[in-house]
């Protein structure tokens, strides 16, 4: 089995199809574009590596000539090919973004003697099972320290989300990092997980129990079969969210392909292109079919209404006449409409030994007990022998250009 990472796996959650683009069918990026946030990120960790590297020399770098090397990097790699998404922002904007997070980190940090840097850049491994070699993750970590038996694990963020106290004691990527350093030296006694904010000036630290590390690592293996899965059997739906905003694949995207193609045509040209057509043509039906059905709705009232007053089953019309018929339906209670009366209705008819007569399999708690893991092992692989999967396919009308 293939080596995973914390970014794999995360790109997996965020939208299986993006996954497949990237990592599976390894599709080269119609554009390639790296974002200027990306680009940014890049030089700010250039800078604080490099600022690191050299304290090992006992070089310690002046803010002003450290500033210097930011621009000259910046400088050299910039290039019109670099995606500015965000409307109204330069070139500009983020260099200054950029030089904001090395001064502040600087002045904080200075003289960057609050613990020993073991490791820049490093690549970490992580074996998950005890079991199995199947199961190995790795990672980079982007500065390691360590202060006696204590390890700190940093992470350099320049994304303008800043992580809540929960989501850091959540968070997937350091804790694994953290069963890597354990694996890899012996004498570690206590490992602090650091972000570093840089654009808020702001550390967010976390730490994990035992109990956390042993869960993480379960759930990680089940995350990589689960992946295992999608891979044997080729499917990775599409996920839209946030992150199509970023993605390289949108021209590819079946979520996003006609969408840019309307998009980018002149205004007086979209209307030829196959498909939109279609679209307004199956929207207009779709709103007249409303309007109808709402006509239908009042006039099956007034109906009603007027056989009641008259007393009469049959109305007579021109062509045509209308049979109205009352029924009395009986109906029980429901578990989505009325859980506590279902329970207790369903616990007479368990005693009186007619439950197995009366109850009936239901597709959907059936499919999402099994998908929840509440039905595993040797039971779930009976059930899902009886498995079928059909295709169905929906259309919806949502508004937008
Ligand atoms: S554009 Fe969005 S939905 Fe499509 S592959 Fe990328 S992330 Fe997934």
């Amino acid at each position: 089995m293939q080596i995973y990472s914390h970014s794999r796996l995360s790109c997996y959650e965020n939208c299986p199809l993006h996954f497949d683009y990237k990592y599976v069918s390894r599709v080269k990026p119609p554009e390639g574009k790296e974002t200027a946030e990306q680009f940014t990120g890049k030089r700010v960790h250039e800078v604080l590596e490099k600022l690191y590297k050299d304290l090992r020399y006992s070089k310690e770098w002046g803010l002003d000539e450290l500033l210097r090397y930011y621009k000259t990097i910046w400088q050299q790699g910039w290039n019109e090919e670099i995606l500015i998404v965000k409307e109204g922002l330069e070139e500009k904007h983020f260099f200054a973004t950029g030089k904001k997070c090395i001064e502040d980190y600087y002045q904080e940090y200075k003289p960057f003697d609050q613990t020993r840097t073991i490791g820049l850049e490093s690549r970490i491994v992580v074996r998950l099972s005890d079991e199995s070699d199947d199961y190995r993750m790795q990672g980079y970590i982007d500065r390691l320290s360590m202060d006696s038996s204590t390890y700190e694990i940093h992470d350099y963020k320049t994304g303008n989300h800043l992580k809540t106290q929960e989501e850091a004691d959540s968070d997937r990527q350091l804790a694994l990092y953290q069963i890597g350093i354990e694996q890899a030296w012996s004498d570690v006694k206590q490992v602090n997980l650091i972000w570093h904010y840089l654009n808020f000036n702001k550390e967010v630290r976390s730490k994990r129990t035992r109990h956390q590390l042993d869960s993480l690592r379960k759930e990680t293996i089940a995350l990589i079969d689960d992946v295992e899965d999608a891979k044997d059997r080729g499917r990775f739906p599409s996920k839209r969210g946030n992150l199509c905003d970023y993605c390289e694949y949108r021209e590819l995207c079946p979520e996003w392909k006609h969408v840019l193609t309307v998009q980018m045509s002149l205004a007086n040209e979209y209307e030829r292109i196959p498909g939109v057509a279609l679209v307004e043509e199956y929207a207009k039906l779709k709103a007249e079919e409303k309007e109808i059905a709402d006509k239908i709705d009042k006039a099956r009232a007034a109906v009603v209404k007027f056989a009641k007053a008259e007393g009469i089953s049959v109305i007579q019309g021109k062509h045509n006449r209308l049979l109205v018929r009352t029924d009395l339906r009986t109906g029980f209670p429901t578990r989505s409409a009325d859980l506590s009366d279902y329970r207790k209705l369903e616990r007479i008819l368990k005693d009186g030994g007619v439950w197995v007569e009366v109850s009936a399999i239901s597709n959907e708690l059936l499919a999402s007990a099994l998908t929840e893991g509440k039905i595993s092992g040797k039971l779930a692989q009976k059930i899902e022998e009886f498995k079928k999967v059909s295709e169905t396919t929906t259309v919806r009308v949502g508004k937008g250009v």
